[in-house]
């Protein structure tokens, strides 16, 4: 089917306002399914995206942001065998990979050469990919997640980036047959959902934070074992070579040596906070306590559904705030100035752009 118009919210420039906008959906194939947007979680790569400040990535305007999109599938392909009309699904970070390469087949398509990002990037046929801050989306069936009946969308939202980028790096750690000291550096919508999902594996977690202010939020609402203000040296120094992993969801410069320095022998920093400009590390603290950085990137489709059954399995609940599109750009000025428990969800059906 040819045409359907999405009505969404796009940034013209690297500004970053973002402000009404509609366009034609791609062309739907025999695997694709058409979703109507029911909420879409709002994460800081979309911040550095719309400001074009990623290193790994040009921004092409008019760039429609939203990378954790739940909708309802209004239209299904004769080739799509999992899902149904009417289905709850979930979109994440990307929308497609090559299908084919050792990664494709081994559940790890998010590292795909050829993946295809959700938005600010290219279908094969030279169509812009557009997020999810948009009234209505198509999606290749290979690449969309079904909702849990029992887990309410606005609350699957924010699992779909920020959940799976905590879950993928920490399952390595799942069966370890110990209690596993972790730090969470970055209190934002990765990292609270970082303490989260460590504490439902049964690590023991220290909240490592800018803002002192976080402090009985995580010990109290998100049940942290402990709290660290990386400003505050006494309290850091207490946990030096303690931790055996510290999960980094930090968006900006940050010198990297304090923290390795909490990290015990073989102890490993899973790095997933993007950071524009050049991080830093002394090579003589890597070598001496055999310590490793690893990156990370989102999670695959496997990860998603492992996720969203764990978190349903363990009763989880995510600390949200719903509000509707013309807050959008209000809600990028608070992420930017660190002013936001946990993560901003657009209820994108609620917001009636098709009237707008
Ligand atoms: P967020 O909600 O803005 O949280 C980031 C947290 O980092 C803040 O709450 C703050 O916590 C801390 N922080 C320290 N210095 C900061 C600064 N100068 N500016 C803002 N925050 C600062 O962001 P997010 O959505 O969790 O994303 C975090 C990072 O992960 C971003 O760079 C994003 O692009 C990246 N990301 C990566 C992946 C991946 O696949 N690897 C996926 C999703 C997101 P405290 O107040 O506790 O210090
Ligand atoms: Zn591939």
């Amino acid at each position: 089917m040819v045409g359907i118009i999405a009505n969404a919210w796009a940034a013209r420039d690297s500004s970053g306002h973002l402000s009404p906008y509609s366009f034609h959906l791609r062309e739907t194939g025999p695997d694709d399914m058409v979703l109507r947007v029911l909420y879409c979680g709002v994460d800081h790569t979309d911040l550095h995206q719309l400001k074009g400040e990623l290193a790994s990535s040009n921004t092409n305007y008019p760039l429609v942001p939203g990378h954790e999109v739940v909708g309802e599938v209004v239209q299904v392909g004769s080739e799509v065998k999992n899902f149904k009309v009417g289905d709850t699904v979930g979109v994440g970070g990307i929308v497609g990979s090559c299908g084919e390469c050792i990664l494709c087949n081994s559940n790890l398509e998010q590292y795909c050469n050829n993946r295809i990002m959700t938005y600010n990037h290219f279908y094969k046929d030279g169509t812009p990919t557009q997020g999810g801050f948009s009234s209505a989306m198509v999606v290749h069936q290979s690449f969309a997640v079904k909702i849990p009946d029992n887990l309410a969308p606005e609350q699957a939202a924010p699992l779909l980036c920020a959940g799976v980028t905590a879950y993928s790096p920490l399952k390595q750690f799942m069966d370890s047959g110990k209690v596993l000291r972790g730090g969470i550096l970055g209190l934002g919508g990765v990292g609270h959902l970082g303490v989260i999902i460590a504490k439902a594996m049964g690590h023991h977690v220290t909240v490592i934070s800018s803002s002192d202010k976080k402090r009985e939020e995580a010990m109290e609402h998100l049940n942290a074992d402990a709290f660290l203000l990386s400003s505050n040296e006494a309290e850091m120094k207490q946990t030096i070579n303690s931790l055996d992993y510290i999960l980094d969801t930090v968006p900006a410069f940050h010198p990297l040596e304090l923290y390795l320095s909490l990290l015990k022998t073989e102890g490993k920093l899973l790095l997933v906070g993007a950071a524009p400009k050049p991080l830093q590390f002394i090579a003589s603290d890597m070598i001496l306590g055999k310590k490793a950085i690893m990156g990370s990137y989102i999670g695959s489709m496997k990860d998603m559904e492992e996720l969203l059954n764990f978190w349903v399995e363990n009763g989880l609940t995510s600390m949200i705030e719903v509000v509707k599109m013309d807050y959008v750009n209000k809600a990028f000025e608070r992420i930017e100035r660190n002013d936001v428990r946990y993560r901003f969800v657009l209820d994108i059906a609620g917001s009636n752009l098709e009237l707008k």
